[in-house]
């Protein structure tokens, strides 16, 4: 049976680590902050930005959520988000997507200064991880290493697959897995035999979006499975991309949807959020 990666528990040691940083940046008169802001009345989103304001409360950080409505216009949040770039007591600014379809995400998140960049989705720091000298990784890939890294698990010389190409987490993740030496595969909806691949890997990170898509028999004996998917059954209950149950019997190590990538991606924005303050204060 595989050994379970408690996604909680490391998160919480990263955001310990952080608070600690923070008092240490308040105690010399520093008040780091950072700025969310919400665009709609998307019930998921809202969670996370409730999520990302206790975060921030745990880790000591100023928190300043702007909730605008609907009907925005793309004028009207770049507006917001200029002001945010120049305003010197917030340190990050996270737009929550999805945005509404009156607003073109990529001409915000182009918009968003990249010393404030906390999501890393900006081209300049998506260009500093090609490159492998970063101040900020996204925070959901930089989880997974984190993870990994807590577990003992080595990546160097390891066949590393990852199923999912997007933006946010598969390329990035794809990238980060290379510079820590893995030997990477990157598997998408066109890969032909997708299951002959994932059985090549030593780690897999499925980053789909489908419950229930990896199984036992597309993962090798003694293979790290990291679940990234957030999907909902049909009874509603949050639930990864691997059917969890199977894969846990044949894996070494595996990471359980709740509690494992989701409390990671958090804790990575909060340490992002450090070192835009840092940067800043300095
Ligand atoms: P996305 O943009 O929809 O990308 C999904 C990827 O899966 C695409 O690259 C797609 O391939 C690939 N795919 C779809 N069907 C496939 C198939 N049949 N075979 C092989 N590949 C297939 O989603 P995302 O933003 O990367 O998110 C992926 C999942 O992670 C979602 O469940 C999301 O909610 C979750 N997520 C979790 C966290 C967290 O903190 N835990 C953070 C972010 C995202 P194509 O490119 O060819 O279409």
């Amino acid at each position: 049976m595989a050994q379970i990666i408690d996604g909680k528990k490391i998160a919480a040691d990263v955001k310990a680590q952080v608070r600690e940083e923070v008092e240490a940046l308040k105690a010399k008169g520093a008040k780091p902050g950072l700025a969310v802001v919400l665009v709609g009345n998307n019930p998921a989103s809202r969670v996370y930005v409730s999520n990302k304001e206790k975060d921030c409360a745990e880790c000591g950080f100023a928190s300043y959520e702007y909730a605008l409505p609907e009907e925005t216009t793309e004028a009207e949040l770049l507006e917001l988000v200029d002001k945010l770039n120049s305003d010197p007591t917030v340190n990050g600014i996270l737009v929550q997507l999805p945005l509404p379809k009156q607003i073109c995400e990529q001409t915000i998140l182009h918009a968003i200064s990249p010393a404030k960049d906390v999501d890393a989705f900006h081209p300049e720091n998506v260009g500093h991880i090609m490159i492998g000298d970063f101040n900020f990784l996204p925070c959901t890939p930089a989880g997974v290493i984190e993870m990994l890294d807590a577990m003992n698990i080595e990546i160097a010389g390891k066949h590393c697959v990852v199923i999912g190409r997007s933006n946010i987490v598969g390329k990035p993740m794809a990238m980060l897995l290379l510079h820590r030496n893995g030997t990477v595969t990157v598997c998408h909806s066109r890969t032909k035999d997708l299951a002959a691949q994932t059985r090549q890997a030593d780690i897999l990170v499925a980053a789909v979006g489908r419950a229930g898509f990896v199984t036992a028999d597309m993962v090798k004996e003694d293979a790290v499975v990291i679940d990234v998917g957030m999907n909902r059954n049909a009874e509603g209950k949050l639930c990864g991309d691997v059917c969890y149950d199977e894969v846990a019997k044949k894996a070494s190590a595996i990471t359980p949807v709740p509690g494992g990538v989701g409390p990671m991606t958090r804790a990575i924005l909060m340490r992002n959020t450090l070192t835009a303050a840092k940067m800043q204060f300095k």
